[in-house]
């Protein structure tokens, strides 16, 4: 059997998703009990207690999710379709609510002014960072008001040293990838979001760059989450998982006798509502209940991962180095059979 390396993975393979590979475990742990693992660390100088991030979309993210992964521990990034955001920006009182929004290409001064007294990050929301437009706007960011800034998305490493040199602090990985995308199938345009992320943490590594990845996007469950972390991402950023639980925008709907809410791509029909291109899908998913569930199982997920493989933070977690790669009847023997 052959136990890879993160280099051994990015040279040997063209393309490869969560599902081709799997952890192996080649140390013996020391680790008794998952709750030796800690899942704590610092992001874009945040202390988080799991570097999970819930996606700028609007069935994902508004101000109550921000607010309830902000009490977690994790990160909220509220949508920039968010209409109650103003009103949160405009009274003081809420400039705890939330830590990050997000903004369009064209968000003016104004409230970008409004966003840096509030103290908060930005997180410049387009499908594509490797943008000449999406540099200038890095750049007048920083310089104008000197907020941290989050960009997206990217797929390769290419251009990652301009976007640090622009200003930005953290890069979402992943095009295509994202479980509403229909943007490969439109476009041609995407790789598997494993290779992607070795292929960007491998060039932050080579030009020895600071910025944050977030690895964004075909995240399915813990083991997925695990998997993103020990490549190296900083952070993991989550849609489909989140969507459906209480805190998200949108109603809960009753339909054939099951409970269910909305999850829909930023560039779907329902979010554009106007007869254009469209590059996202737009779905029901069964109603979750409280996303503290949610985030809850993730960390036990994750920290169960994490004595498998003898690390008792993310920094050790991080630098794993033994991967299998899975043919397709392993990917499958390793699903529940009912
Ligand atoms: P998921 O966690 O697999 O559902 O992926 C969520 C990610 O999909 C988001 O964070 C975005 O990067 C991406 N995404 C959201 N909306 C769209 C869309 O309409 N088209 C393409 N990608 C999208």
């Amino acid at each position: 059997m052959k136990v890879y390396t993160k280099k051994e993975l990015n040279d040997h393979y063209l393309s490869l998703t969560y599902d081709d590979i799997s952890l192996i475990p080649t140390e013996i742990s020391q680790i008794k009990s998952r709750t030796e693992s800690s899942t704590s660390c610092s992001f874009l100088g945040l202390n988080l207690s799991l570097p999970i991030i819930s996606s700028p979309m609007d069935s994902v993210t508004g101000i109550e999710m921000a607010k309830t992964l902000s009490s977690l521990g994790c990160l909220g990034i509220v949508n920039r379709f968010d209409s109650s955001l103003d009103k949160v920006l405009s009274n003081p009182a809420n400039g705890n609510a939330v830590k990050v929004v997000s903004v369009a290409l064209n968000a003016s001064d104004n409230l970008l002014q409004k966003i840096a007294e509030h103290g908060f990050m930005v997180c410049i929301d387009t499908a594509n960072a490797n943008n000449q437009e999406v540099l200038n706007k890095t750049k007048e960011i920083k310089k104008s008001f000197g907020l941290k800034v989050i960009v997206g998305n990217i797929a390769h490493g290419a251009g990652l040293q301009q976007l640090e040199e622009a200003g930005a602090d953290a890069v979402r990985v992943g095009i295509g990838g994202g479980s509403v995308c229909t943007t490969s199938i439109q476009t041609g345009i995407g790789i598997g979001q494993v290779s992607s992320l070795l292929n960007v943490l491998f060039a932050r590594d080579k030009h020895k760059l600071k910025i944050r990845i977030i690895a964004d996007g075909g995240i399915k469950n813990s083991g997925d989450v695990s998997k993103a972390l020990a490549l190296g991402s900083d952070a993991v950023m989550l849609g489909r998982m989140l969507a459906g639980t209480r805190e998200t925008p949108g109603e809960v709907i009753k339909y054939s006798g099951q409970l269910w809410k909305k999850y829909r791509g930023s560039a779907s029909f329902g979010v554009k509502m106007r007869n254009e291109f469209i590059e996202g899908e737009e779905t029901m998913i069964g109603y979750k209940g409280i996303v503290k569930n949610v985030i809850d199982s993730i960390s036990d997920g994750l920290r169960s991962s994490m004595s498998y493989m003898n690390c008792k933070n993310l920094a050790e977690f991080q630098k794993t180095e033994a991967f299998a790669v899975l043919s397709n009847s392993s990917y499958l023997e390793r699903l529940p059979k009912m």
